[in-house]
């Protein structure tokens, strides 16, 4: 079973991104599973046709007997879907709401499969978004970032964090590489392709803005199910593509902040 993490800034397309690739893994005929961890819990939402889907906190709240029903939904592809949750945005649950989530999905025997993604929050406010790394869930990070300096900051901060939890002998997290999901910037390309050389990884994708993108999410879907045929479905099957061919999983070495900031100038 792969346990693949996508993680970065908030605002930045991780669900968009997870939620294709998971579309995409489904359509090699994948047995998937997405977990989203995120205080919007709307991680699945594309695959499940606009619906929110309870999140296991929300759950555990109401009740103590859960079935496997209550908290896993079938989505796009029979990706089974999982939304964490947690409180209001902005506060942070210090990672109740996915250790919880594991716990019952392991008491289930629910984590299985042949992929797990996980969508994960990469920001300050949320004290949980290492845990999937720190108990040896998520093998390999996937860090999604655009050319924006705010999100390289954040993606840098993730491999410090990947770098400090690898010594751990609990954690087997490494990355895997960058995807850059264009904000349509001049040399963004070629700025996150540095940027992920200097860390010591490779960028793995490079996601054109697309209108595809918003077009499906209007209609509730996601791009491989709403414009199947369109150029931006087959990025993120490639993307799928390169992922499960991957074994090149490394440590990443975080750059100081100057040279992040000399970089990111380097590029304007
Ligand atoms: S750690 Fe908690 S607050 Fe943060 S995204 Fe996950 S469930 Fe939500």
């Amino acid at each position: 079973m792969r346990q693949i993490a996508l993680y970065g800034k908030g605002g930045i397309g991780k669900s968009t991104t997870s939620a294709n690739l998971s579309a995409a893994f489904a359509e090699k005929g994948l047995d998937v599973m997405q977990i989203g961890c995120d205080p919007k819990h709307d991680s699945t939402r594309m695959l499940m046709h606009g619906r929110w889907i309870p999140t296991v906190l929300e759950q555990m709240y109401e009740r103590k007997d859960l079935e496997m029903d209550d908290v896993i939904f079938t989505g796009f592809g029979g990706v089974r879907c999982v939304e964490a949750g947690g409180p209001e945005p902005g506060i942070g649950c210090a990672g109740r709401g996915i250790i919880a989530t594991f716990q019952l999905l392991e008491k289930m025997k629910a984590l299985h499969g042949d992929v797990v993604v996980y969508d994960v929050l990469g920001d300050v406010v949320c004290g949980g978004f290492a845990m999937p790394m720190r108990d040896g869930y998520a093998q390999e990070v996937y860090l999604v970032t655009s050319g924006e300096l705010m999100s390289l900051y954040a993606a840098n901060n993730i491999c410090k964090a990947i770098a400090r939890l690898s010594q751990r002998s609990t954690a087997r997290c490494r990355l895997g590489g960058v995807i850059c999901n264009s904000k349509n910037m001049d040399n963004e390309r070629e700025l996150v392709a540095e940027f992920a050389k200097r860390i010591g990884s490779k960028m793995v994708e490079f996601v054109p803005r697309d209108k595809a993108v918003q077009a499906a999410e209007v209609n509730q879907m996601t791009v491989i199910e709403h414009a199947p045929t369109s150029p931006q479905a087959d990025v993120y099957r490639r993307l799928a593509g390169t992922i499960l061919a991957n074994d090149d999983l490394r440590i990443p070495t975080a750059l100081d902040l100057d040279e992040l900031e000399k970089l990111a100038r380097a590029y304007l």
